[in-house]
């Protein structure tokens, strides 16, 4: 492939790669059963909202639990379900599981849940996907400001126009857009003013220590200051610490995200962590109290 009158050696590299490659193909494999033998699960991860100090809603966060491999984490399979084109039918899984799931939290008394799904590249780039998602919220009876979807920049950078077009499109049934992993990708600031965004998840690298690392609290800081201005809520990821969250606090920084506040938990634990923190928050509590 990379032309004729060439000399490469590549035992050693080759080696690597068989091995890898058939460890993908037992991969491959077994990915294309998950979803009939129900191996996929989504696990809810809470956001909290730092100004009243009560669960805003959940990002969904997908595992395979393979009964020989054991636990898989989604950046062990996500990228060979797009290889292998069965990121459609997880995807749509995914997208369908968790609306269900939070029309369920809705009619138990939660009803101000909202759910966070990402989407992958290829995922995003399918061509019946609007048509899909609301399908979706119709059957699910899921109202459409209650789904975000979670892209990263880097899946958007392609294409702009027409990610802005796809987008907009989703912005008119009612979907909220999130862009995931802020300041990771290309982070072109003008691209926040040309998409429809509501929400910026700043990554959990800039996160980490902003209440020591310098660097980290002056660029925390000014997106959170950006954001707002340009009318964005902003949602911090992979909050560890209490000096990490004071910090946060003390930036007016929306919502939290966090093993501080919780690990992603199963929809059973979910619930009663959402009940439990009404319950603890109730001084506080409006029981008509929406975003
Ligand atoms: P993400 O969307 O940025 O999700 C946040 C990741 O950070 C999750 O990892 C979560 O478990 C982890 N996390 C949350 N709080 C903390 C913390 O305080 N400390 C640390 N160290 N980590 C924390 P996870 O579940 O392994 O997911 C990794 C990535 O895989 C996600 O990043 C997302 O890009 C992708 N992913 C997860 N679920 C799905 C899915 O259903 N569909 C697609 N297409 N991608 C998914
Ligand atoms: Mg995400
Ligand atoms: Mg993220
Ligand atoms: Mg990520």
């Amino acid at each position: 492939s990379q032309g004729g009158n060439r000399c490469q050696s590549f035992t050693f590299a080759f080696n690597i790669k068989t091995s890898r490659a058939s460890e993908n193909l037992n991969m491959e494999a077994e990915l294309h059963y998950a979803l009939e033998r129900k191996e996929l699960e989504l696990y809810y991860q809470p956001k909290i909202n730092l100004e009243t100090n009560l669960i805003f809603g959940a990002e969904a966060l997908v595992r395979w639990n393979h009964p020989t491999m054991g636990r898989i984490a989604p950046h062990q399979f996500i990228p060979l379900a797009e290889e292998t084109g069965l990121i459609k039918p997880i995807g749509e899984w995914i997208i369908n599981r968790a609306c269900r799931q939070t029309k369920a939290w809705h009619n138990a008394g939660l009803d101000f849940l909202t759910i966070g799904v990402n989407l992958s590249g290829v995922q995003f780039k399918q061509s019946d996907l609007f048509h899909k998602i609301t399908q979706i919220l119709f059957n699910s009876s899921l109202e459409p400001q209650y789904l975000e979807l979670e892209l990263t920049e880097t899946i958007l950078i392609e294409n702009i126009k027409i990610n802005i077009q796809r987008l907009n499109l989703m912005k008119k049934i009612g979907v909220q857009i999130a862009l995931d992993d802020f300041g990771t990708g290309y982070s072109s600031l003008s691209y926040l003013q040309q998409f429809p965004f509501d929400t910026l998840k700043i990554d959990a690298s800039f996160i980490r220590n902003i209440d020591s690392n310098e660097v980290n609290a002056v660029i925390t800081k000014t997106i959170i200051e950006m954001a707002h201005k340009l009318g964005l809520k902003v949602v911090a990821e992979g909050v560890e610490t209490k000096a990490e969250l004071k910090f946060l606090r003390e930036c007016k920084c929306d919502i939290m995200q966090g093993f501080l506040f919780s690990r992603p938990l199963i929809a059973r634990d979910f619930k009663n962590l959402a009940f439990d923190n009404i319950k603890s928050t109730a001084k506080n509590y409006n029981p008509n109290h929406k975003h």
